[in-house]
């Protein structure tokens, strides 16, 4: 199955910039990167809960402000990084801001439908997590929820934004689950996880599947705002459907503040259908025949 990824520019734009200042380790400081081009950044107490920074113009001076009220580090890089977007994308800034003064009003994390700020959060994930760097870490990095923690942590991330990096980048078959109460806000697969047979995509069954631990944990509040990890077992079926009865690995963690669930699926070990082929004819020759 392949789509063809309209975004994906903007995250090599993202990557190019950061391999041409020449950066060779992680984490990446998108404030002092900005202000390197006398970009002023700021913090700023948003009066609005989802805006999440703003890229201010005055001809051809620009200076950033970046939301403060989740009281995380990793989505202030984002936001900052989201703002960059803007600045560094062409045509980004005459789209966003009309005439050569003003302000944009951003809304950073991958909920918004305008293409001008879907490409400004896919240059941000990229500029904080280039894939030169970014492979190499994950090696390194272990697997399920605690791999997301420690790339979160060596990045300067949001565990949100590094979930969605690491499904794009991993080459194991992996879905990471956005939800809030008994409904997904999103999900991604990895490519290797997309590509096996007889599975259906998430999105396509809406709900949290109520036998997950996901779904017992999006019940009580607390645990979101808390920050409560869960590490648990699933099944296949249980989110994808499909005829085969499969255990998986099901990580599950609040997202405090920002109010939702971040749901990892992983060891994800769906035999080959060549392999299933090859297991029945192996069955088949070692059942006695009796029929003459
Ligand atoms: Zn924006």
């Amino acid at each position: 199955m392949t789509t063809t990824d309209h975004y994906a520019f903007a995250s090599t734009a993202a990557e190019q910039i950061i391999k041409g200042m020449g950066i060779v380790s992680l984490p990446i400081d998108p404030k002092a990167i900005a202000r390197d081009r006398e970009i002023e950044v700021v913090a700023k107490p948003m009066e609005n809960e989802g805006v999440s920074g703003m890229l201010v113009r005055f001809g051809n001076n620009f200076a950033i402000a970046y939301a403060t009220h989740l009281q995380n580090e990793g989505f202030e890089n984002f936001s900052v990084s989201h703002e960059l977007g803007h600045y560094f994308l062409p045509g980004h800034a005459d789209a966003v801001i009309s005439g050569d003064s003003g302000a944009h009003l951003s809304r950073a994390g991958f909920s918004s439908t305008n293409k001008f700020e879907i490409e400004a959060d896919r240059f941000a994930a990229s500029f904080l997590m280039p894939r030169h760097l970014f492979y190499p870490a994950i090696q390194q990095a272990g697997c399920g929820l605690g791999a997301i923690e420690n790339l979160a942590m060596l990045c300067k991330t949001s565990l949100h934004a590094t979930a969605i990096r690491y499904t794009q980048c991993t080459r194991e078959p992996v879905a990471i689950i956005i939800s809030r109460g008994g409904t997904i806000d999103h999900c991604f697969m990895s490519p290797s996880l997309k590509n096996i047979e007889g599975i259906d995509w998430l999105k396509k069954r809406g709900g949290v599947p109520r036998n997950t631990t996901t779904y017992t944990f999006n019940q009580v509040e607390d645990n979101v705002l808390h920050g409560v990890r869960m590490q648990a077992t699933s099944n296949v079926q249980e989110w994808f459907g499909g005829r085969r009865s499969i255990e998986i690995s099901e990580d599950v963690v609040g997202l405090g503040r920002y109010g939702k669930t971040l749901t990892v699926l992983y060891d994800i070990n769906i035999p080959e259908p060549e392999d299933e082929e090859d297991e029945e004819a192996l069955i088949e020759s070692w059942t006695p025949r009796f029929k003459r």
